[in-house]
Parts: C-alpha cells; sequence; structure tokens
C-alpha cells in the first residue's frame, strides 16, 4: 500500500468510528451514564439512565450506593411489564387477550392480571368515562399515527358497541376473555402508572436513598432529595411551547401526571381532535379542559383519574377527587382557568400570571 493509499484508509476509518461514537451518543434508546459521587454524602453515587419504553422516553435518576445496580434493574423491570402490556408487541398478554376476544381466555402474567383489575375499579369510579376496552376506538381515530382521521357518524356508532369493560371476564388462574368477537384492551392511560409504581415499591423494599422517574411527563419521585429537601415537579403550560411549565408542584414520595390534548393530535377545520376518548360519545373529550393534572402517592392512580377527569369536566371531578383519598387535582381550562384543591394551598407555586386561580 502506497503512503496516499494508507493515510487514506485511515482516514475512511477514523470517519467510520467517530460516525458510531455520534450515533451511540445521540440515541436516546436505552443510554446509561457512568455514576458520580453526590456531593453532600461520599458514599451515595447518582446514576441516570433513559430508554424508550411504552411508547415514550422514560428517564431515570437513582441516588445510592448501589445507584448503578438499582438503574440497571429498574430498566429491566421496566422492559420486563412493557413486553407483557404492549398492544404492538406480538406476544405481549394483551396483544393475546386482544387476539383471542370473542374465542378463549388467556393465561397472563400476575401483574397484566392485577392491572387489569385495577383498570376495573377506575371504570366503576367514573362511571364508564375510563374504560380499557377502549382499543377499537382509538384504532378508528387512529390519533398519532399515519391513518389519523374524522371517522363517520355510522362507523363511530358501530365502534361503540364494542366498548364495555364490563365484558372483561376475569377468571381463575390468571385467565382473562374478552366475551365478544373484535374488542380489544387498550391500557395507554394507566400502565405508566402502574409501572411506576411498581418500580417504587421495589425502591422501598431496596430501601433506595432517593430516585426520580419521568415517563414521558408521568413523574414519580421516591422520597425526598439527598440533601433532604423536598422535589419540585413542574406542570407543563398545555398552551405554550413545549418544555415551558405553569406552575411547580413541591413533594416527596409523589407522582404528579398530567393528561393534555397537546400530545397527540391533529386539527381539522380549526377543530382539535386529540387522543382522549369519551366512550359515551365515540369523539374526542370536549369539556373545556385542555389539562388535567392528578398528584397523590399512587401513580397509576394519578395516570387513570388524569385521563378520566380530562373527560369527566371540572364539577364532576371535583367530586370524585374529594371523595377520595390523597387525589389532588389541577384541572386548566380553555378560558384561562385553573381549578385546584384546595388541599394544594402551600405546595404549588405558578409560574404563569395570565390565569385565574381557583381554589376549592
Ligand atoms: P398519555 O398516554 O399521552 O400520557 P393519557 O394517560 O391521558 O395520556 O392516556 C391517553 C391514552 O389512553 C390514549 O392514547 C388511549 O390509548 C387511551 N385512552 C383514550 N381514551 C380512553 C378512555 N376513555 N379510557 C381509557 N383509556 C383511554
Ligand atoms: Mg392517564
Amino acid at each position: 500500500m502506497n503512503y496516499k493509499k494508507f493515510l487514506f484508509a485511515i482516514l475512511i476509518l477514523l470517519i467510520i468510528v467517530s460516525g458510531i461514537y455520534f450515533i451511540g451518543r445521540e440515541n436516546p434508546n436505552n443510554s446509561v451514564s457512568n455514576p458520580e459521587p453526590d456531593n453532600n454524602n461520599s458514599k451515595v453515587t447518582k446514576s441516570e439512565g433513559s430508554e424508550f419504553l411504552m411508547d415514550t422516553l422514560v428517564r431515570v435518576r437513582i441516588h445510592d450506593e448501589n445507584s448503578e445496580q438499582v438503574l440497571e434493574e429498574v430498566l429491566d423491570k421496566l422492559s420486563y411489564l412493557e413486553d407483557i402490556f404492549s398492544k404492538t408487541i406480538e406476544d405481549s398478554d394483551i396483544n393475546r387477550i386482544n387476539q383471542n376476544a370473542g374465542v378463549k381466555p388467556v393465561e397472563v402474567d400476575e401483574e397484566t392480571y392485577k392491572l387489569l383489575e385495577e383498570a376495573n375499579r377506575f371504570s366503576e369510579i367514573t362511571g364508564g368515562v375510563f374504560d380499557p376496552t377502549i382499543g377499537p376506538l382509538v384504532s378508528l381515530w387512529g390519533i398519532g399515527t399515519e391513518d389519523e382521521k374524522i371517522p363517520t357518524e355510522k362507523k363511530i356508532k358501530e365502534t361503540l358497541q364494542k366498548i364495555n369493560y364490563k365484558k372483561i371476564e376475569f377468571q381463575e388462574d390468571n385467565k382473562i376473555f374478552l366475551t365478544d368477537e373484535d374488542m380489544s384492551i387498550d391500557l395507554g392511560a394507566i400502565a405508566k402508572g402502574y409501572a411506576a409504581d411498581y418500580v417504587i415499591n421495589y425502591l422501598n423494599e431496596k430501601d433506595v436513598d432517593s430516585a426520580f422517574i419521568n415517563m414521558g411527563g408521568n413523574v414519580s419521585v421516591h422520597r425526598d432529595k439527598v440533601d433532604g429537601s423536598l422535589w419540585n415537579i413542574g406542570i407543563q403550560d398545555p398552551v405554550r411551547n413545549r418544555g415551558n411549565i405553569l406552575a411547580a408542584v413541591e413533594g416527596e414520595d409523589i407522582s404528579v401526571v398530567t393528561s393534555g390534548n397537546y400530545e397527540r393530535y391533529f386539527i381539522e377545520d380549526g377543530v382539535r381532535y386529540h387522543h382522549i376518548i369519551n366512550p359515551e360519545t365515540g369523539y374526542p373529550a370536549r369539556k373545556g379542559i385542555i389539562s388535567s393534572t392528578v398528584i397523590s402517592n399512587n401513580s397509576s392512580y394519578a395516570d387513570a383519574l388524569s385521563t378520566s377527569f380530562y373527560i369527566l369536566g371540572i364539577e364532576k371531578s371535583f367530586q370524585i377527587a374529594k371523595g377520595m383519598e390523597d387525589v389532588n387535582i389541577v384541572l386548566i381550562t380553555k378560558d384561562d382557568k385553573a381549578y385546584v384543591s384546595e388541599e394544594l394551598k402551600g405546595q404549588i407555586t405558578f409560574t404563569v400570571d395570565d390565569l385565574e386561580i381557583i381554589y376549592r
């Protein structure tokens, strides 16, 4: 090889190596940082990681003596739950249940069974507004997919017949049966919350010092921060650009979950069609709420209820929240009002000044 050719080969090699390096850095899937020492306690380290799971970017931060190992186990657990709860993964529990709708019961993982029981409880609490059998309507609208469209009245009426949480049969030995053909389960409104609780449970068992979990806006914190101060969790502003917050909530061992119309939607003739569907009408919910936040110790409560309150509107939501322990809410309406549980006074700080704040 002559000298010129040799230089050329080296140059190509350099380009390939640096290319791989940058691709590796920019791929948000499964990036895990090395643990760093935490300033105030020499033994406690911090490890951070992110992974694309459950249709969203999940970020986890662990503070512990074994932060690296804990982080790895947390990401493993989340990916295990995604494998059984996913609607799209071929042999997930949910997919097998859906494929066997009207045919035969399917044996599922204990966690899937428990999650479905919990989902059904929220259907009861919300009078059927929360419905895990919403699958056929979600597919019909296709919001956030290439096929999103306004379906015909007729199609919507037909599809509504297939939605009914009471037709999920819970049988012995963790068997689930959807009694009617063409029914399908979609856990998009509760699975992330359930997964966060599962992880927090594990962190408690392991006596982990402190942790922050963000599953695409569903935030859960474990204990307080390592320096003993409280966490500050932002509530995203539904009208301004992504990333801006309209309020911050202070706390430890809490979960803050927001449902909004700004994540997945399309606009036609000036109307915004988004991904939270009212199973009574078959249309995206329209009660004047543009963002619904639930703050609770329990993240699956927060997840399921934030979606439900978005559909239910102000009055009904406050009625339900007040009847439950440890469920506080922040509902933002189209006309720039924030309806806030009075229990949050002193715990929440609004960072925008064009909202009328109504405690109740
Ligand atoms: P995100 O998943 O964007 O955080 P949500 O928790 O509010 O938002 O869940 C919205 C998802 O829940 C939808 O994409 C759909 O899969 C599902 N869903 C929509 N309407 C309902 C409903 N009435 N009951 C239960 N699940 C629903
Ligand atoms: Mg939800």
